[in-house]
């Protein structure tokens, strides 16, 4: 894609993301300065990292880390390595990071940040010096009780775990609250690395039960083999639903009958893809129309499109990704009472055991598995159930009603501090 065109997806991206905001402040009678509050993040910051290379010489990358509203409590959200990273896109994910907090009931404001970078070409001990400098250039900004980062695209336990060890140094004492999205030897939680597709799993069987749909026998289809699309596809596998067609960068696989995710998984574990397993594989945008009854997209944005939005034959669309439909796709898919269960929501499972993971941290005391689990569910439960509520009551699609639960809180909690 040439540059201009990137910069006009991202714009598009923090302009939707604005407009539902702004129905949704009408929608509950908030004023336009409430608005014009929330619209941007209240602070950005850029930061220029000089990073020395494995050859010598010196490279500087640029950063970014977005807070949007802290009035709830510090900002929290994850930091993506990636080289199509911009500022823009680093606020429109603070805003969702905002609502994801606002939906799940977390004591927390959104943040978001990002380094303009590719740790696919860069070696282990380069990825660790740059997320070193990173937490450097940002530590005025960020601490357990101000903003706290976690992982996301690109981004793992290992890099949490330096990015730990540079801030503890610096303070000079442990700060294991200071991030999350850790191993567990140094603080992180169980259940946080599937956290993201246990609370889709969650999500899924919510909306088929409100559909009348047996997870048991559904077909689903699942676009994306990364963190959520490959834990998710073990879950339905193991709770006997048909994962009839799967994708990763390469490719997609379809099987009417289902495929064997337990067999793909091991597959990709030796050989890092899936869809050259097959001789035979469709096209991403084939795999998005596939008959099925459940459809996931959990790879990018702007995935359903008003290109694609009618032909797509499922009765449930959850988004694992963050964006991957548009706001012309989202009417389309609402008109043809297609039940769409929206990113803030349904991918809210991570940010949700990450809080569990700072509140572990805080308390230093460690939770097991099953208490981890038994209180994701009961969150994320509850928050399927109060969107869905609030979408009948105002006769809303699912994505306005949780835009309208997830700014609720912030502009409230702004009101009391008398910021608005
Ligand atoms: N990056 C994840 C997200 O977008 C997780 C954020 C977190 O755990 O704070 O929700």
């Amino acid at each position: 894609m040439d540059e201009q065109k990137e910069v006009q997806k991202e714009q598009n991206v923090l302009q939707a993301t604005q407009t539902v905001i702004h129905k949704a402040l009408n929608k509950l009678g908030y004023s336009d300065e409430v608005y014009e509050l929330m619209k941007e993040p209240l602070r950005m910051m850029t930061v220029r990292i000089p990073v020395r290379m494995d050859d010598g010489s010196i490279k500087i990358f640029t950063g970014f880390r977005a807070q949007h509203n802290d009035a709830v409590g510090p900002t929290k959200g994850g930091v993506r390595f990636h080289p199509n990273v911009t500022e823009t896109e680093v606020k429109a994910l603070s805003i969702w990071m905002s609502l994801k907090a606002g939906i799940m009931d977390l004591p927390y404001g959104g943040g978001k940040g990002g380094i303009i970078c590719d740790p696919r070409e860069m070696s282990f001990p380069e990825i660790e010096r740059l997320s070193r400098g990173y937490v450097r250039a940002i530590s005025q900004i960020v601490g357990p009780t101000k903003d706290i980062p976690a992982p996301d695209v690109f981004t793992n336990s290992q890099i949490m775990a330096w990015m730990m060890d540079e801030y503890s140094r610096m303070k000079e004492f442990d700060s294991p609250g200071f991030i999350t999205g850790k191993p567990l030897v140094l603080g992180g939680s169980h259940g946080r690395e599937s956290a993201t597709a246990k609370g889709v799993t969650i999500c899924i069987r919510e909306a088929a039960r409100r559909k009348g749909i047996n997870l048991e026998g559904a077909r689903v289809v699942i676009q994306g083999f990364g963190n959520a699309g490959s834990f998710l596809a073990k879950f339905m596998f193991d709770a006997g639903a048909k994962v009839v067609g799967i994708s990763d960068v390469n490719g997609a696989l379809h099987d009417p009958d289902g495929l064997d995710i337990d067999y793909l998984l091991d597959r990709r574990d030796s050989f890092g893809t899936v869809s050259n397993l097959f001789k035979e594989t469709i096209s991403n945008e084939e795999l998005l129309e596939l008959d099925c009854d459940i459809l996931v997209p959990a790879a990018i944005e702007n995935q359903i499109t008003e290109k694609n939005a009618h032909k797509i034959k499922a009765s449930i669309v959850v988004e694992a990704a963050n964006g991957p439909t548009t706001m012309r796709a989202t009417e389309i898919l609402s008109q043809r009472d297609i039940l769409l269960v929206p990113d803030v929501l349904a991918s809210a499972g991570g940010v949700t055991v990450s809080y569990f993971e700072w509140v572990q941290n805080n308390q230093g005391f460690y939770w097991e598995e099953e208490e981890v689990e038994r209180r994701l569910e009961k969150v994320m439960v509850s928050s399927f159930d109060n969107v869905y509520k609030v979408a009948a009551m105002r006769n809303v699609d699912m994505r306005l009603a949780a835009y309208m639960v997830g700014v609720r809180k912030m502009a409230e909690a702004s009101r009391f501090r008398g910021w608005i």
